[in-house]
């Protein structure tokens, strides 16, 4: 299995050049040459399978440049029962909501309460492999710009692996209470967390700028060190998305809920299209699904898109009670893009300039019709997401998140609209307690105490859910960290930190 750059053909590499590199170098995003097909007879095969082995099955296909056992390696040490509070990692739960059935795929069970972790536990050991296949001996550096979820999973999937270092900023003033002490308390030899004087686009500029900087390079391989990427431009983030869809449907059809060979559709909260890619290509690879989902916040530049088939970004921006979907370019639609036009890497590459150039692109009328045949987009405003969270919790005692409301609220409307009653699978993103004040005041018309954690008790005393361990063990814990640089300043900070300067 080989892979290209969704912008030049001509770049292909393997699975381990793929995951080390992080991006191809002309900036576009790595994909498979092909996809690798399940039948149903292999499907069949993995419904009595446990979650680590259908991991197993998926990875095999892609990843043909590992051993199996490398591949059980990264896979046994990635989703273990201590981690992930139970055996399986990815559970289905089942209810009902206005009529409709909601098989609702909690991806949020890991050390840090966001779908992240399914991904980020398993990249530090697909990376740090791929390294020795590719650049036996060199010390990775990873670094991240985040504005919230991502800088902690990846701390917490990072912290103390061998040969590495990650390095996370922050905007010092655009993330939550809790991701921030989260981020701050950070355990683990490797790591190292720094705010910077700016908001979330600075600091991704920043870490921009210092990546291809070829000085920067220069100075990393006289220490032997590397750049490397936890984003989920990577395909090591990609490929273990992927596994959950697979074995959802399993778990859909061990359930009852449907026949082997049935279809079901898959609905996502989405944000950068990741997360919503990966359900696409497990039906490239063969497991059935009618239509995808795609559920916007206000941000809603994907609903427009795949009703209109133009993407537009030159547009409001609006910061939102589900942050992390608060973003106007989706950067995985690229490979969903290339995918559809048949791996036109000139036509892929065409659009991404113009979007860089204008903000803006049109696609031709035949991608158009395959969007539409796939997916249906919608959006659900702040007033409607609070609504849906209070309706699932009054009627079912189910408490959901801010982001995991937007997708039961999108497709709510799409079974009114169309009245498709194909079983559906929801994914979940995030555990209501990392959004506690939103989730509260979603509940209740009480004045909120001023501390995280007051409003983390107070939940836990409305709702009568557990409060997962990863956030109730950070109570009272003291911050490792209270860095905070100029944006300017961002690679004196990283070679501090490496302690090179
Ligand atoms: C990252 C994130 C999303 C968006 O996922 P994408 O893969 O970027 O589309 C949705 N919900 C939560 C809680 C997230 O952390």
């Amino acid at each position: 299995m080989l892979y290209n750059s969704t912008q030049n053909n001509s770049n292909v590499v393997s699975s381990a050049q793929a995951i080390a590199q992080g991006i191809s170098e002309e900036g576009g995003l790595f994909v498979p040459q092909s996809f690798p097909q399940f039948t149903l007879t292999d499907i069949e095969n993995m419904l009595s399978m446990s979650y680590q082995d259908r991991a197993k099955a998926v990875f095999e296909k892609y990843l043909t440049d590992f051993t199996a056992d490398e591949i059980s390696d990264c896979v046994t040490k990635a989703y273990t029962e201590e981690k992930f509070e139970s055996k399986n990692p990815a559970p289905l739960t089942h209810v009902d909501y206005n009529g409709k059935e909601l098989n609702i795929l909690e991806l949020w069970h890991g050390p840090t309460c966001a779908f992240k972790d399914m991904a980020l536990q398993i990249l530090p050991h697909l990376l740090t492999k791929s390294l020795k296949k590719t650049a036996d001996g060199v010390n990775a550096v990873i670094l991240v710009a985040t504005s919230g979820d991502t800088g902690k999973a990846a701390l917490e999937g990072f912290k103390d692996v061998k040969n590495t270092k990650i390095i996370v900023f922050y905007p010092e003033n655009g993330v939550s209470a809790m991701q921030k002490h989260q981020m701050n308390t950070q355990a683990g030899e490797n790591v190292y967390v720094c705010a910077i004087k700016g908001n979330f686009d600075d600091a991704q500029t920043g870490v921009k700028q210092i990546f291809t900087n070829p000085e920067n390079s220069e100075i990393l391989k006289k220490h032997n060190m590397m750049f490397s990427s936890a984003n989920s431009i990577n395909w090591g983030r990609l490929l273990p998305q992927i596994v959950y869809y697979v074995s959802a449907y399993c778990d859909m059809v061990n359930s009852g809920k449907i026949a082997l060979g049935d279809k079901i559709n898959v609905v996502v909260p989405t944000g950068n299209f990741g997360n919503i890619l990966a359900a696409y290509y497990a039906r490239e690879m063969g497991i059935p699904v009618n239509k995808f989902i795609c559920a916007s916040n206000s941000n809603n530049v994907l609903t427009d898109f795949i009703n209109t088939g133009v993407y537009d970004k030159n547009r409001s921006f609006y910061t939102t009670i589900s942050p992390s979907m608060d973003i106007l370019v989706s950067s995985n639609l690229e490979r969903l893009l290339y995918k559809l036009a048949d791996n036109d890497d000139t036509l892929v590459s065409d659009l991404m300039n113009k979007l860089k150039k204008d903000g803006v692109y049109e696609v031709n009328a035949e991608i158009k019709d395959r969007i539409k045949s796939a997916f249906y987009g919608g959006f659900c405003d702040e007033d409607n997401t609070k609504l849906t969270i209070k309706n699932l919790f009054d009627s079912q005692k189910y408490l959901c998140d801010t982001h995991t409301a937007v997708a039961v609220a999108v497709y709510d409307s799409y079974v009114n609209e169309t009245g498709d009653k194909t079983p559906s699978v929801i994914a979940s993103t995030a555990s209501p307690y990392k959004f506690s004040k939103s989730v509260l005041e979603a509940l209740s018309s009480d004045l909120l105490p001023d501390s995280e954690f007051d409003m983390v008790d107070m939940l836990f005393d409305i709702s009568n859910t557990t409060v997962p361990a990863p956030i109730a063990q950070l109570k009272g814990l003291e911050p490792r960290f209270a860095n905070v640089t100029e944006k300017d300043n961002m690679k004196q900070a990283v070679l501090t930190a490496l302690g090179i300067d």
